[in-house]
């Protein structure tokens, strides 16, 4: 056992380690001129989609979500918000309380569930149920005397809404494969399971995405949010586009949410010279090979296993812990987001680094946590600059189609790799002015995982749905 885990046993460290760690990390450096050809490739791809274009389909979807402006602050009531899809593999429930004015703002309560693999894995009814069971713990553990439960489903996937309480699951991505929810209405699926469970009467409003949550969430400040960025588990943004622009709407008027799914974005010129080998290993051993070949180099499922393979091949070619790697190390999945970014720490030094290489059943010497430390740092580097890239294509969309010299923006911000890793956001903003020096763009992090959005767009919903009734 301990043998094949050793190939390279009592074989002399070369001398020249971090050298080669450097040249193998050489592969994630991106330069300056690709990160254009990758932010004019993706905005290339978000206007044939906004145009209707199908042949050749572009690489990203450009959703139009039913939400037509940015919040007011004005919205009021008590609302569920069922989340599923943006943190891994795990649910939350939250009852959100709008007082309609930022003095009074009500702490939201929450409650996390994690799923389990057989359900991420299984079928789309056992899903389902599964979340009306949370829905009725948590009403369980939060009584309410209201009577009249208004839901938001915040359902971090690709969808084809046609409503705001009618949304078509494209296709499953990250970690979730369910069966027979693709080409189902979601909104749909989730009411049939509240009947089934029977506990509770609740009303599924809204069904609204996690970068539209974040959007419509943020804090208003002086200038308008207009864009929502996650990188989570996955990766994607939301910005307000014309209404005129988008083909898919009969809308002419105003503005209206396009979620872009970038995610899914891939073009073989632009992105091909950047993939590295680690890139296809990671891809071709995914749930969904040759899908979201642009999320698997940014979102935090990912990056922890790109890691993970680089370490492998740098163990397998005698250059890290002595050549011997370990059962765990050779396992998918053995590397979490959480670990990169505590080992990128830098006010932990490497002692940090250490422990965790030891629990992965590694013998560190001591330069291998000072060379594991430039293997994260490269792989998340690489993930905000790609991101970077992707962000500024929409703010020059924007600014394109707002006619304006400068464009005033706020970002709203979301996501674990967001809260876990505070040089990933560095990096970010550092390369989105490096490429679109002529945006004026704040950052505003989002305080509750978007949960408040969520509840807005609910608001309005139930308000139109009720005028609807009458
Ligand atoms: C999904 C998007 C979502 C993003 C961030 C992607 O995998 O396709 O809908 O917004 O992850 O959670
Ligand atoms: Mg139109």
């Amino acid at each position: 056992e301990r043998a094949s885990n050793c190939p390279q046993e009592g074989m002399p460290r070369p001398p020249d380690s971090l050298e080669l760690v450097q040249k193998c990390l050489q592969q994630f450096q991106v330069t300056k001129t690709q990160l254009q050809q990758i932010q004019a490739s993706l905005l290339c791809s978000m206007e044939q989609a906004l145009k209707g274009h199908h042949s050749p389909a572009p690489s990203v979807r450009m959703l139009p979500t039913y939400v037509g402006s940015t919040p007011h602050g004005t919205e009021q009531g008590d609302f569920l918000v069922l989340e599923l899809g943006a943190t891994g593999a795990s649910l939350r429930v939250l009852w959100v309380t709008l007082t309609g004015t930022k003095e009074h703002s009500v702490e939201p309560k929450s409650q996390e569930f994690e799923i389990p693999q057989e359900v991420t894995l299984g079928t789309g009814q056992q899903l389902f149920d599964f979340a009306a069971r949370c829905l009725s713990e948590f009403l369980d553990a939060h009584p309410t005397e209201n009577q009249d439960l208004k839901l938001g489903f915040n359902f971090s996937f690709p969808c084809h809404q046609t409503g705001l309480d009618r949304s078509i699951l494209i296709s499953w991505t990250k970690g979730f494969r369910c069966s027979g929810v693709e080409g189902q209405d979601v909104v749909q699926l989730l009411r049939e399971a509240i009947q089934r469970q029977g506990t509770y009467n609740i009303d599924v409003v809204a069904m609204v995405n996690d970068t539209v949550g974040t959007m419509m969430g943020c804090e208003l400040g002086t200038r308008p949010c207009e864009v929502g960025l996650i990188v989570d588990t996955g990766t994607n943004a939301c910005y307000m586009e014309e209404a005129r622009h988008v083909a898919a709407l009969d809308e002419d008027r105003g503005r209206s949410c396009v979620s872009i799914e970038w995610g899914s974005f891939y073009d073989a010129k632009a992105l091909g010279p950047v993939l590295t080998t680690f890139d296809q290993a990671l891809d071709h051993d995914s749930l969904t090979p040759g899908a979201q070949r642009f999320e698997k180099m940014i979102g935090g499922l990912y990056l922890g296993e790109l890691v993970r393979l680089v370490l492998v091949h740098l163990t397998q070619h005698g250059v890290l812990f002595g050549g011997c790697s370990s059962p765990a190390l050779l396992s998918q999945g053995s590397i979490l987001l959480e670990h990169v970014a505590e080992i990128e720490d830098p006010a932990t030094g490497t002692a940090h680094a250490h422990t965790i290489l030891q629990h992965l059943g590694l013998s560190p010497q001591a330069s291998d946590a000072e060379m594991v430390k430039h293997v994260c740092a490269a792989v998340c580097t690489r993930a905000a600059q790609l991101c970077a890239a992707a962000l500024a294509a929409v703010l020059s969309r924007l600014q394109h189609s707002r006619e304006q010299q400068t464009l005033h923006v706020a970002v709203a911000t979301g996501g674990r790799v967001f809260e876990r890793h505070p040089r990933f956001h560095r990096t970010l903003k550092e390369v989105v002015t490096l490429l679109v020096p002529e945006c004026d763009v704040s950052f505003i992090p989002s305080v509750d995982g978007g949960g408040r959005g969520v509840a807005m767009v609910t608001a309005v919903a139930a308000r139109l749905a009720a005028h609807r009734h009458v």
